[in-house]
């Protein structure tokens, strides 16, 4: 788009909202391409926790050209693959893994919740049972999903100490300069015995995490991290160890340990963190 342009879209404070509904033609085109192109694989095999249809392959996606060696030379956990994304509603595995731990792990009955950036289909599924709260910093990118939801940035919540039962931040930190701020907010607004899911992309073969946390330079964090507004690839165990470092505790439930869930298509060796706030 010509910068004028959007400058002017901009000022006019419209650029977002119109963003968030071309989000939704595209939606829906899509949507209807891959629901005709995928008819022929309907069948068992995988079932979707959003929309409850079952195909034998769900949508394969793939890391484009400019973000798919830092990805692939790190062996980074970052939601691609193959059977990512579900040809009839079009949840992507980094949701549907989400889902599923609500449904069956995590107790959202009646809970307080805070959703940052908030994911359509998680969302919907929490709004049956918990109140919500959706926040981001850029919040018209997200009114498509939650028109009341509000401007906050991560590592300044405004909300009180110990406001809600659950944090969810999915995919998420890796895009923060600060992330141990951001980590120490959502420590501070959780109560006490509090859930985080705090999914970020991965590596476990790396041997620290790869970070230039000021670098605001998109085709650059393209080639480092494998998307252009990331600032970082955790390793794993570093990941893990700086949520201790804000106060949490920390369980790793492996991809064998979900297989229970596989045959919703979730990400292929994908870790969950089981993040809580001790009492
Ligand atoms: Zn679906």
């Amino acid at each position: 788009m010509n910068p004028q342009f959007k400058n002017i879209l901009h000022s006019l404070g419209i650029y977002h909202p119109l963003q968030s509904h071309y989000r939704n033609v595209v939606f829906y085109l899509k949507r209807m391409f891959f629901r005709i192109s995928f008819s022929s694989y309907k069948g068992h095999g995988f079932t979707c926790n959003v929309c409850q249809q079952q195909y034998f392959r769900f949508v394969d996606d793939w890391p484009s050209s400019e973000n798919k060696n830092a990805l692939s030379n790190s062996n980074v956990i970052a939601g691609y693959g193959k059977n990512i994304m579900c040809p009839n509603c079009l949840s992507n595995a980094r949701e549907r893994l989400v889902i599923a731990m609500l449904q069956h792990h995590i107790n959202i009955e009646n809970k307080k919740i805070l959703h940052l950036s908030p994911e359509k289909n998680i969302y919907q599924y929490l709004i049956t049972k918990s109140q919500v709260v959706t926040a981001d910093l850029v919040p018209g990118f997200y009114k498509n999903i939650d028109k009341h939801i509000k401007q906050e940035d991560v590592t300044a919540l405004s909300f009180a100490d110990q406001s809600f039962d659950l944090v969810i931040a999915n995919h998420v930190l890796e895009h923060i300069t600060d992330d141990l701020k951001a980590m120490s907010e959502i420590y501070r607004v959780l109560k006490k015995g509090g859930i985080a899911i705090l999914q970020a992309p991965y590596s476990e073969t790396i041997s620290a995490t790869i970070e230039e946390p000021l670098i605001a330079n998109p085709e650059r964090q393209s080639e480092l991290f494998g998307q252009k507004d990331h600032v970082r690839i955790y390793q794993l165990n570093d990941y893990i160890s700086r949520l201790g470092q804000s106060g949490f505790i920390v369980s790793k439930i492996s991809y064998k340990e979900l297989s229970a869930f596989h045959h919703h298509a979730i990400q292929v060796d994908e870790t969950f963190l089981e993040i809580k706030k001790p009492y």
